[in-house]
């Protein structure tokens, strides 16, 4: 079973980059065509936890990790932790955000 989000249709992979930008923007799916949107709850849900601990650590870190090494973590957490969890959904249920 292939990692990363798929269409709930036929399978396909979606494009990496929808997993980053444009976030709740519906799409179509490049093999079925079917319109299908990124949810910004589970966006949320993927990143809010990683932005947390990313400034309570930065608070404290006078020694240790340089700024630049923790943020690069950081940054590298969130686009791979969002290519995994996020999942596309039909665009026309979708739509309605607050789900
Ligand atoms: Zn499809």
């Amino acid at each position: 079973m292939a990692l990363g989000p798929t269409c709930p249709h036929c399978d396909t992979r979606v494009p990496f980059r929808r997993t980053q930008f444009g976030i709740g923007k519906a799409f179509a799916c490049s093999d079925c065509g079917t319109r299908l949107a990124m949810s910004r709850w589970r966006g949320f849900l993927v990143t809010f936890p990683i932005l947390t601990i990313y400034m309570l650590v930065r608070l404290r870190l006078s020694d240790g990790l340089p700024f630049w090494l923790w943020t690069a973590a950081m940054v590298t957490s969130v686009v791979v932790m969002a290519w995994l969890f996020m999942k596309p959904q039909p665009a026309e249920s979708g739509a309605c955000d607050a789900n």
